[in-house]
């Protein structure tokens, strides 16, 4: 039993892999834990951080002075770094600082551990700095960066590190989590389906209250293919009114086409994200054609990458949707 350990839910094989290590006693230099933010990523390197230092147990016991300590961010062995609030890259004065430590004896436990969540934020010369670390590692040291994928940090980086990837957690797992902190079954149910396997997505989802705000595109949405040119320019004006707004109602869109593709294929129906509107995919999916709905899926993957860039995002919106109406089954009287 190890309580910290015990509270990450659905990482059974990356935590079958660290346990074993911090048992063994061969807990490398330098992890990247890989996976969506919010699926126990952190909580892993926190519980891998109190194992090295719990005074009682090989796997943090969460009861010990120790443990107690680095569960709740203040042992002095333990540094976590990120992005400063507000910012959006890790810089390399917080990379001095980490250096700084890491070549000092630990000051209360048997290692110092460093986490660097978001460690893909890390620009170019705090990565440069940062590679000379892992180049010599002291021996009391141990390191944790945190990533969404490997390929997010610059090879340099994870060559030298030993990769441990977090799937994104199931849907039941987010639904029971979301339960547990009071959030209503149906809502719940929705808001697993769309979070990708992120607890911190769900949770953001919920405070941001995205079904209600999705609950009015579902019709404008269902009915796209029957609507007239003055119906498509008024979403388009509405949808684009601000860029953000309009990504996430691009996103929306592709899991909706994503839904009809799914039932186009006979694929199970637990894949399918708006199992709310089953009838309305349905009839999408029968009228629209497999290769129409991998276009629609390209030309909206497309608009995305143009908003991404600094295009008109009322145009691009206007041009998309004219696009996939084209491939109404009947068009428009
Ligand atoms: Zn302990």
């Amino acid at each position: 039993m190890s309580k910290l350990f015990d509270l990450i839910q659905g990482q059974d094989r990356p935590l079958k892999i660290l346990k074993r290590a911090i048992e063994s006693n061969r807990v490398p230099t330098a992890y990247l834990f890989t996976g969506p933010p919010g699926c126990g990523r952190k909580k892993a390197a926190i519980a891998m951080a109190a194992s090295l230092n719990c005074e009682t147990s090989e796997l943090a016991c969460g009861t010990c002075i120790s443990c107690t300590q680095v569960e709740a961010g203040i042992h002095v062995d333990l540094h976590v770094t990120a992005p400063e609030p507000g910012k959006t890259e890790i810089v390399i004065g917080q990379v001095r600082n980490i250096i700084e430590r890491a070549y000092l004896m630990p000051m209360q436990g048997r290692h110092s551990i460093f986490i660097v969540d978001d460690a893909h934020t890390m620009n170019i010369n705090a990565t440069n700095a940062f590679l000379k670390t892992l180049e010599e590692p002291p021996v009391t040291s141990r390191f944790v960066l945190i990533a969404p994928d490997r390929d997010s940090v610059l090879p340099t980086i994870s060559s030298r590190c030993q990769v441990l990837s977090f799937a994104p957690l199931g849907r039941g797992v987010i639904r029971d989590i979301l339960k547990k902190s009071g959030v209503g079954g149906e809502r719940a149910k929705l808001l697993s389906s769309m979070a990708r396997g992120s607890m911190e997505r769900a949770f953001t989802y919920h405070s941001d209250e995205v079904p209600e705000k999705l609950a009015d595109e579902f019709e404008p949405l269902a009915s796209l293919h029957k609507s007239d040119d003055k119906k498509l320019l008024d979403l388009a004006e509405r949808w684009g009114r601000n860029r953000e707004e309009a990504l996430g109602i691009l996103y929306f869109m592709a899991q909706w086409y994503r839904d009809m593709m799914i039932l186009s294929l006979d694929g199970p129906e637990d894949q399918v994200i708006h199992i709310s509107h089953l009838p309305e995919l349905q009839e999408g999916a029968t009228a629209l054609k497999e290769g129409s709905l991998s276009t629609i899926l390209e030309a909206i993957e497309d608009a995305r990458d143009d908003l991404k860039k600094n295009t008109n995002v009322e145009l691009t919106l206007d041009r998309l949707l004219l696009t996939i109406r084209s491939y109404a089954p009947e068009q428009p009287i």
